[in-house]
C-alpha cells in the first residue's frame, strides 16, 4: 500500500452549549493513503460533517489525534453540499476567489483557472453568472474553485445532494472521474450507497450518534471506478450493495427507535 497521508487515532468529539452536551464522535480510527478515495456513510446526524470539520482543522478533537503525515506540504480542499458561488461574480472570478482572499493571485493562478475551466468544460461559461448555469455546472465550478488551491487531500461533504437524481448520476460520475485522473486523496461523505460503491476504494460505515466505525468495506470492482457510471455495471456491484445496505439499514432501524 502506498504511503499514508492522514491518520485518525481514537478521535472523540462533543459539542458543548448552554443547554448541554452533544456527544458526536467516539473512538474513530482510520488511515487514508495517498491517492485513495474513501467514502463515509452513516445515518443523518451521526457526526459525518463533524468528522470532516476535525480533519479540516476547523475543530480540535476532545481526545485522540488527527495526524497529517506531512503537514507543511499537505493542502486540504473542503467542498460543501451547497456550491456557495457568489451570485454577483462571474464563474471566472468565483474560481479566483481563493487566491484573491489569501493574496496569492498571480499570472500562474489565472492560467491555472483558465486551464481548469477548459479541462472541466466550463471555459465557454467563464463570463456568465452562476444563475445562468445548470446545477451540475455550478457544482463543477465549485470543484474548480476548490481545485485552485491544488489540494493534496479533498474533503467532500455531500457535494451532490442538492442535485436531482439524473444530474446527480452524471455529475458524481463526472467529478469522480476528474478526481481519479488527478490522483488526489479524497474523503467523500454521502447518503447514496451506489455512489459510494462506484467511486470508492474503501467505504467506512458509521453507527448512529455518537458515531463510531461500524465497518470498513474495501471495494474492488472488475470495471475500474475511474468510469463510475460503467462501474455500476460490474458483476460484483450488487454484492457490495447488499453488504452495505445490511450495515446501514441496521443503523437506521436502531436510530429510529
Ligand atoms: P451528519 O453530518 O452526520 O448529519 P453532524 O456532524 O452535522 O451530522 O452532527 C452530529 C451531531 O452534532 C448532530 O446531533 C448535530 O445536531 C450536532 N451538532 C452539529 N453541529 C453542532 C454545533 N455547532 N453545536 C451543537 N451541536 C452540533
Ligand atoms: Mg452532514
Amino acid at each position: 500500500m502506498s504511503q499514508k497521508i492522514l491518520q485518525c487515532n481514537n478521535v472523540c468529539f462533543s459539542y458543548h452549549s448552554l443547554t448541554g452536551e452533544t456527544h458526536a464522535l467516539t473512538d474513530i480510527s482510520f488511515n487514508v493513503h495517498k491517492g485513495e478515495f474513501i467514502s463515509i456513510v452513516g445515518p443523518s446526524g451521526c457526526g459525518k460533517s463533524t468528522l470532516l470539520s476535525l480533519i479540516a482543522g476547523l475543530n480540535t478533537p476532545e481526545s485522540g489525534e488527527i495526524i497529517l503525515e506531512n503537514p507543511a506540504e499537505t493542502k486540504i480542499g473542503y467542498m460543501l453540499q451547497q456550491d456557495h458561488l457568489l451570485e454577483w461574480r462571474t464563474i471566472y472570478s468565483n474560481v479566483l476567489l481563493g487566491p484573491e482572499i489569501n493574496n496569492s493571485l498571480s499570472k500562474e493562478k489565472e492560467e491555472l483557472a483558465l486551464r481548469l475551466l477548459k479541462d472541466y468544460g466550463l471555459y465557454r461559461f467563464k463570463d456568465k453568472k452562476p444563475a445562468e448555469l445548470s446545477g451540475g455546472m455550478k457544482q463543477r465550478a465549485a470543484l474548480i474553485r476548490t481545485m485552485m488551491m491544488q489540494p493534496d487531500l479533498l474533503l467532500l461533504d455531500e457535494p451532490f445532494s442538492a442535485l436531482d437524481y439524473q444530474t446527480r448520476l452524471m455529475v458524481s460520475a463526472d467529478i469522480g472521474h476528474i478526481i481519479r485522473q488527478s490522483g488526489i486523496s479524497t474523503i467523500l461523505v454521502t447518503h447514496d450507497l451506489s455512489e459510494a460503491i462506484s467511486l470508492s476504494d474503501r467505504i467506512i460505515v458509521l453507527t448512529k450518534r455518537p458515531a463510531t466505525i461500524k465497518k470498513e468495506i474495501p471495494v474492488s470492482l472488475t470495471i475500474l471506478n475511474d468510469d463510475p457510471l460503467a462501474a455500476r455495471n460490474a458483476p460484483e456491484f450488487q454484492k457490495y450493495f447488499s453488504i452495505l445496505w445490511k450495515e446501514v439499514s441496521d443503523e437506521y432501524s436502531t436510530a429510529n427507535q
